[in-house]
């Protein structure tokens, strides 16, 4: 079996000042100092981005943004390219996030042409995927999930694929307590696997890293990394909080 090494990643979404971004970094590098079972990821909006890096210098501890825009520059009000990014240091790129699909528009085609930016410049995309309650109880959920894989990240090359997270996040269980099961999380990620095989092969099917996403605390992230598939977390609420976020990444 392939040896993926899990990510727990942290999306603060709207939260956090500078000033609150240096307070929670100087909380949590400390605790996660000995962390060596898996990578920590933190994604502040843009204005902390500069200020987490700073603090992240030397720790194990990488900055990711939580959003991109395709093009290099030019008249896009409100965006932020590539190469902005990476001048601030970040390194990763949460994309297609569901509330950027449902509150802003972003399609399957958007989140490609983000991915396939931030690759070229040198980002490691999260491309989020994951359905809402209604296509879940209509017996939707596979199709929706496949339809995402298979637009946002079905023409890609194999070796852009191996810099890629997916993040499967069922909109259902973001921010309302709700968490999948550790078995219908696990469905999912198998499924993914699976249309990741159908497209890419076993090598890239099994390298793969997908993250779970959707009310992840520090008293059910245990039982979702027991299943084979499920290689991390991409966490909101509860990483807002230093010693919550730890726990978590202290899984073990
Ligand atoms: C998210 O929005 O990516 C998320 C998983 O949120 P929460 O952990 O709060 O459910």
């Amino acid at each position: 079996m392939a040896q993926r090494r899990p990510v727990i990643a942290g999306n603060w979404k709207m939260f956090k000042t500078v000033a609150e971004t240096r307070t929670f970094l100087d909380a949590l590098i400390p605790q996660v100092r000995d962390v060596d079972h898996c990578d920590v990821v933190v994604a502040p909006p843009f204005t902390g981005l500069a200020a987490a890096v700073e603090k992240a210098a030397g720790s194990r501890v990488s900055v990711s943004a939580q959003n991109v825009h395709w093009e290099k520059e030019g008249a896009f009000t409100g965006e932020v390219s590539v190469g902005m990014l990476k001048d601030a240091g970040c390194t990763h790129v949460i994309i297609g996030h569901s509330e950027r699909r449902q509150y802003f528009g972003e399609t399957d085609e958007t989140v490609e042409k983000r991915t396939k930016a931030a690759l070229a410049g040198g980002l490691k995309p999260i491309v989020c995927v994951g359905e809402l309650l209604a296509e879940r109880d209509a017996g939707q959920a596979s199709d929706v999930v496949r339809r995402q894989v298979q637009k946002c990240l079905g023409r890609l090359t194999e070796s852009d694929l191996s810099l890629i997270i997916i993040a499967y996040e069922p909109v259902w269980a973001i921010g309302t307590g709700r968490t999948a099961t550790p078995e219908v999380a696990a469905e999912m990620h198998a499924e993914i696997r699976k249309i990741i095989r159908e497209i890419f092969g076993d090598a890239a099917a099994g390298a793969i890293r997908i993250l779970y996403g959707g009310s992840v605390k520090p008293d059910n992230i245990s039982a979702l990394m027991k299943k084979d598939d499920i290689d991390g977390a991409l966490v909101c609420g509860a990483s807002l909080d230093a010693k919550s976020f730890a726990a978590i990444i202290k899984y073990l």
